[in-house]
């Protein structure tokens, strides 16, 4: 789930047994995902998939982070091609070629993890795994600049090069954040921004980063369920988000693609990490 309003306050920098708890919650998420990755195919609602992720987390004995938070009535945000983010769980089977980005969040022991994947549906175009794979790039270049003394502007910047570079849209509307005892605390990430500008890192500052990039203009707009965000351009969006620590003046990844991942080279389906697909994609990295 991302932040539309402005978040007050300071930066909670936490000690190393809080991003341990962090990190659990994050690991619960990524294994969350991971079911998802088993189950989702054509024809397969994502309301099916709030019910699994719902019963994983319960059975785990964590909460779903988001359910109830600001009223939100579900486990997962499920947005589906022009949607960005915060769509509502249906009814409606999930077609052959649609791309979905799922993200979810846990409460367990008190701390949040959150964070998303955009996945395919069977087959997808050319131009949709384009869009996924240079999103996934923007959080991976910007996860590059999180380090001690570096600041949060230099994400922003780092993100938007890419994304900007390869001709896509950025939203400004809705940022990343930080994490821990609140679902989204100080500071805001957004996905855009000047480097050198901005909160400055330091150890034991805890964010949660995800550019959600759009594939025609960065402009979007609320439906009247009041959640789910629409691009105005009705082009398709994409969404990966990671929890990300500073310890020992480095970036530490709290959580992984890989269960989802390996389920999805199980399947033979797209992943957006594969190496091998790059060569056929033409970014520019400058
Ligand atoms: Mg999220
Ligand atoms: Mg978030």
């Amino acid at each position: 789930m991302n932040l539309i309003r402005r978040i007050i306050g300071m930066i909670d920098y936490k000690k190393p047994a809080e991003i341990e708890l962090i990190k659990q919650s994050a690991q619960l998420v990524s294994k969350t995902l991971g079911v998802i990755a088993e189950i989702i195919r054509p024809g397969i609602t994502t309301l099916e998939l709030d019910k699994a992720a719902e019963s994983f987390i319960r059975d785990h004995g964590a909460k779903p982070g988001f359910l109830h938070m600001y009223d939100y009535p579900n486990t997962l945000c499920t947005s589906v091609n022009e949607q960005v983010v915060h769509g509502i769980p249906n009814n409606k089977p999930l077609k052959e070629g649609d791309i979905v980005s799922v993200d979810c969040g846990v409460l367990m022991n008190g701390y949040y993890g959150d964070h998303a994947y955009t996945f395919a549906v069977g087959e997808i175009s050319e131009e949709n795994k384009r869009l996924m794979r240079v999103t996934y790039e923007s959080l991976m270049s910007g996860i590059s600049q999180v380090k001690q003394f570096n600041k949060i502007g230099d994400i922003s910047y780092a993100i938007q090069k890419h994304c900007e570079n390869n001709g896509y849209g950025v939203v400004r509307e809705l940022v990343g954040h930080g994490l821990g005892r609140k679902l989204h605390e100080a500071p805001q990430v957004p996905n855009y921004g000047n480097k050198h500008r901005g909160p400055l890192m330091k150890n034991g500052i805890v964010l949660a980063i995800e550019p959600m990039i759009n594939m025609g203009k960065p402009d979007v707009y609320t439906l009247s369920d009041k959640w789910t965000v629409v691009t105005k351009d009705k082009k398709n969006s994409a969404h990966y988000e990671h929890d990300v620590a500073v310890q020992g003046g480095k970036a530490v990844i709290l959580s992984t693609f890989d269960y989802v991942e390996d389920v999805l080279k199980k399947k033979g389906e797209f992943y957006v990490s594969d190496e091998s697909y790059i060569a056929h994609v033409p970014i520019n990295y400058s």
